[in-house]
């Protein structure tokens, strides 16, 4: 028996995951799982801000699997034919903003301008200037951008947020994609993916995206992407875009058995792109809001969740409090 520790102060992911099943069950299953949601590095995560469901379940139930068994849904009967419970949009995700972009007035969007200063004269309108030479006045700025760029951004307005937001770190991942030959996809087991142990393969994770969502263009060729990088293992997108893709081609050859050479291959790197929730996030996410002066509000991935329904919701929230002048 373990005991439920009924203290709410944040740990990281792999503390508790250890605590509760043990080393093994959690290096092999469960890190690879939750991890890959962030690209991240279990004993850095926090897990009050990456899985609170997780700290809710130890300190309520006294047990994960109690709480895992309670959120469950029964699986439900799928209808025959060739589907998916993966959903994405159809022709690709970049239609979800530009049917955004196309719902509003005309003129409402600037596109392709890189905001370059945040300033305020006093007690005035914020001065937002960018790239292409504009200074526009605001009465309330919503900083989307990376925590990065924000926190430079903040430099002269909010100092002390600025210097919070730079403490969010981000990681950096590449993904390496490869079409096979005719006949190959039937190799592929009727699976989504897989997950691989921390530093077990060159690979984090591979998706078989042939089976999970099946496209006629593809025909009966195994089309397949895999994950490079991550939190603490940045080493590995220290080479060549080639040794790269040789190295994941060679961990997919092993795994799926899949020997014929890609017709294509690419490698698309994203630096910096998955914000890191570290142990304490959540104190640090009250000390910004309460150290960004009125008018001015953060949002995006570095904050409160790392996937595009998170950012659906808090957009709502941040434009009702802008309405609000909260
Ligand atoms: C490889 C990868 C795979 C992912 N897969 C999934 C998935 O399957 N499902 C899911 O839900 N989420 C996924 N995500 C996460 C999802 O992409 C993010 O949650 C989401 O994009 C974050 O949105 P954001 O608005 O915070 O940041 P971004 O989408 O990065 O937007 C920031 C914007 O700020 C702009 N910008 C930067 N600097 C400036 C400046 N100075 N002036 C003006 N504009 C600026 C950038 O051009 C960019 O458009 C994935 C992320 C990555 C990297």
């Amino acid at each position: 028996m373990v005991p439920r520790r009924h203290s709410e102060r944040d740990t990281s992911v792999a503390a508790l995951l250890r605590r509760r099943l043990g080393r093994g069950a959690t290096e092999a299953l469960v890190a690879p799982l939750l991890a890959g949601i962030y690209a991240g590095d279990i004993d850095r995560l926090s897990v009050e801000a990456a899985f609170p469901e997780l700290a809710l379940w130890e300190r309520e139930l006294g047990s994960l699997r109690a709480g895992a068994r309670a959120k469950a849904v029964p699986v439900r009967r799928v209808p025959a034919g060739p589907t998916t419970p993966f959903a994405t949009i159809r022709g690709g995700l970049h239609r979800l903003p530009a049917a955004l972009a196309e719902a509003l007035e005309p003129g409402t969007l600037r596109f392709g301008a890189t905001v370059v200063k945040l300033g305020r004269e006093e007690r005035g309108p914020y001065r937002v200037a960018t790239d292409d030479g504009d200074d526009l006045p605001a009465d309330a700025v919503v900083l989307a951008t990376p925590a990065s760029v924000s926190a430079e951004l903040l430099a002269e307005v909010a100092p002390r947020a600025a210097e919070l937001i730079r403490q969010i770190s981000a990681a950096s991942t590449a993904i390496a994609l490869f079409v096979y030959p005719k006949g190959t996809n039937r190799r592929l087991p009727e699976a989504a993916g897989f997950v691989t142990r921390r530093g077990a393969l060159p690979i984090t994770a591979a998706t078989a995206i042939s089976k999970k969502w099946p496209r006629q263009a593809f025909g009966s060729r195994a089309v397949v992407r895999a994950y490079v990088g991550g939190d603490g293992l940045e080493h590995e997108l220290d080479r060549s875009d080639d040794e790269i893709l040789s190295s994941a081609r060679d961990a997919l050859a092993g795994v799926y058995r899949l020997t014929a050479e890609p017709e294509h291959a690419a490698l698309v790197r994203w630096p910096g792109s998955m914000p890191q929730y570290a142990v304490g996030h959540l104190e640090r996410l009250g000390a910004i809001e309460a150290a960004l002066p009125p008018g001015l509000y953060v949002a995006g991935g570095a904050y409160r969740g790392a996937g595009i329904p998170d950012r659906v919701r808090e957009a709502g929230a941040v434009a009702d409090r802008v309405v609000r002048q909260d």
